[in-house]
């Protein structure tokens, strides 16, 4: 289907309705809001993808919003780098807006609120008002200290404000109803008290708004037309909606929430708390250690950001939530890469190959950089008498089915020539030290002889010995041993981390990756995708694995 005539989703459908209503297009405005507690993970791409890609779609502006409201869990590092990642994503915000820099206009209305009589400071702590809540078919309780006067109120919200009342002394909360059928909607704390610097306003505030009071407000603000979160706040929309008839009047324009379903991914987990104790636990190495289903993580194992915004485009935009096979995600960066990742030679398993008939002492052959790319152009290899080969690709004996290496039988070195399986040289306990066998020298490769032509069944990818240079090499695979290691609430996730998720090799790669720079993606031929890490220095030169060539858990599970 062209871009064009793609269906509308859902979230399209409400703005395409809400245009031919009270909307103009000039009006549509869209925010992304993380909260800077962390590094975007692959679900923050969903939401990433969503709101740029309808700014683009209708051409409207759209805020990068942090949504910095807790000092405890809130950090610089994290604002740096998510804007790191919206940027590696290929999207371009109008304005970068922090809910912090809104703290004295949301003071301000919550003064007003209390005038008003629709706030009030409860003096009870957080365990008795919780006991007062009541259940959705119980009703709450008022608190005793509901019908404080206006004055005392204010008294007390500003010591609270100046720092001169403890903390969990007192609470700002709204007054609505404690029998309100929808939880949120009984008495919601509005402000709490935390003498903690905040990454940006320093010791400015002892006291912080919660999520409700500061996210719509903010919306409000910066005249946000719409603005999508994810389900759990679908019970929030009716308290968003007050809260912001309570500091508009009639001709405001009123931003509006709705909620698409939460992404999950398969074999991971997507929650910034839960992948920050992986980090604080040493179960991984960093926020963006590339078994991390973080985007920072998905960068640096070699992902394109083209992959991601693929993925995130096929899955689209959902009214339910489900789980991802990672499987789509693995087929997205194949698929990319495979267009532009130029190829090379590396073994990861070597044996030694003697050419025994081999005289040259060495000799460079042409090679094509990337046959899916006809710009790619080529390049020299070079090949001498003894050369490695993925033990694998030998078996003394062989049925018909094996198209590789065996005594007797031939195959094609890629880009080189047609060589027979002669002998083997064991050690004692009868490992292969060495596979020694002949070359045709009529048959190379792109020579256009009748013996180039002849036609063998299996193709090697070989390095030359005299020539190759060593790598480490980082074999990802998947963090999780089961799909959804965080589905069931009676066990930790952490139970199911798969221990066998980083194994690191030395392997031989071709010399003309010596010049490679990090981020660097290459195809090793036959064996998959692989990335130059951000370790790597020209003295070891390392490797991440992005993805196997095709995909090896299929047929496990
Ligand atoms: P986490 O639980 O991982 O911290 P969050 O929802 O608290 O996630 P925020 O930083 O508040 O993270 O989220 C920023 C935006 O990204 C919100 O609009 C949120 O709804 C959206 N978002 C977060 N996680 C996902 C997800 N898994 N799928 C889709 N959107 C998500
Ligand atoms: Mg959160």
């Amino acid at each position: 289907m062209s871009e064009g005539k793609k269906s509308l989703n859902f979230i399209e459908q409400i703005i395409e309705e809400d245009l031919k209503g009270s909307y103009t297009k000039q009006e549509l405005k869209f925010r992304f809001p993380p909260e800077p507690n962390g590094y975007l993970h692959i679900g923050h791409a969903s939401s990433i993808c969503l709101n740029f890609g309808l700014g683009e779609r209708y051409n409207a502006p759209v805020n990068l919003r942090f949504d910095d409201t807790n000092p405890i869990k809130e950090e610089q590092e994290y604002v740096d780098a998510i804007k790191e990642d919206v940027v590696w994503l290929g999207f371009k915000w109008d304005k970068e807006c922090y809910a912090s820099d809104y703290f004295q206009q949301l003071y301000d209305w919550a003064v007003a609120l209390i005038k008003s009589g629709n706030a009030y400071v409860d003096s009870q702590t957080s365990a008795e008002i919780a006991e007062q809540k009541g259940t959705p078919t119980i009703d709450g309780k008022e608190s005793p200290y509901r019908d404080r006067s206006i004055q005392e109120n204010l008294e007390l919200f500003d010591k609270m404000k100046n720092g001169e009342t403890p903390e969990g002394a007192h609470v700002l909360r709204a007054k609505i109803d404690m029998t309100s059928s929808n939880m949120i909607m009984r008495d919601p704390v509005m402000y709490r008290s935390l003498h903690k610097k905040h990454h940006r306003t320093g010791d400015a505030w002892k006291i912080y708004p919660m999520y409700d009071w500061a996210h719509g407000e903010s919306d409000f603000i910066e005249s946000i037309s719409h603005s999508f979160c994810t389900l759990e706040f679908l019970p929030h929309r009716e308290l968003y909606n007050w809260f912001i008839g309570k500091v508009s009047d009639n001709e405001d324009f009123i931003p509006k929430q709705r909620e698409f379903a939460r992404r999950n991914l398969s074999h991971t987990v997507v929650s910034k708390r839960k992948l920050l104790q992986l980090v604080e636990n040493k179960v991984v190495n960093s926020w963006d250690d590339p078994r991390m289903p973080t985007i920072s993580g998905f960068r640096r194992r070699g992902y394109t950001p083209t992959s991601i915004r693929k993925f995130a485009d096929t899955i689209g935009i959902a009214k339910r939530e489900n789980i991802i096979d990672v499987s789509l995600l693995e087929f997205c960066i194949r698929e990319d890469l495979n267009k532009i990742a130029p190829r090379v030679m590396g073994v990861l398993d070597p044996v030694k190959l003697v050419i025994t008939n081999y005289e040259e002492e060495e000799e460079w052959l042409e090679t094509e950089n990337n046959p899916e790319d006809e710009n790619a152009g080529t390049r020299e290899i070079p090949f001498s008498k003894e050369l490695y080969i993925e033990r694998e690709d030998f078996k003394e004996e062989a049925n018909r089915k094996f198209f590789r290496l065996s005594l007797g039988k031939e195959v094609r070195l890629k880009s080189a020539y047609i060589i027979k399986g002669e002998s083997v040289v064991k050690d004692d306990a009868g490992n292969i030290l060495e596979i020694h066998c002949t070359y045709d020298p009529k048959s190379k490769s792109g020579s256009g002889t009748e013996e180039s032509l002849r036609k063998v069944k299996g193709t090697l990818h070989w390095v030359s010995i005299a020539h190759a240079i060593k790598g480490e090499i980082r074999l990802y695979d998947r963090l999780f041993t089961v799909a959804a290691p965080d589905a069931d609430k009676e066990k930790d996730f952490i139970e199911f981390i798969n221990p066998d998720s980083l194994q690191v090799i030395t392997g031989y790669v071709e010399p003309s990756l010596k010049e490679a720079s990090v981020a660097d993606k290459f195809q090793f031929q036959r064996i998959g995708y692989f990335c130059i890490d951000k370790e790597s220095t020209k003295e070891n030169l390392i490797f991440n694995r992005t993805v196997t060539l095709r995909d090896s858990w299929e047929k496990l599970s």
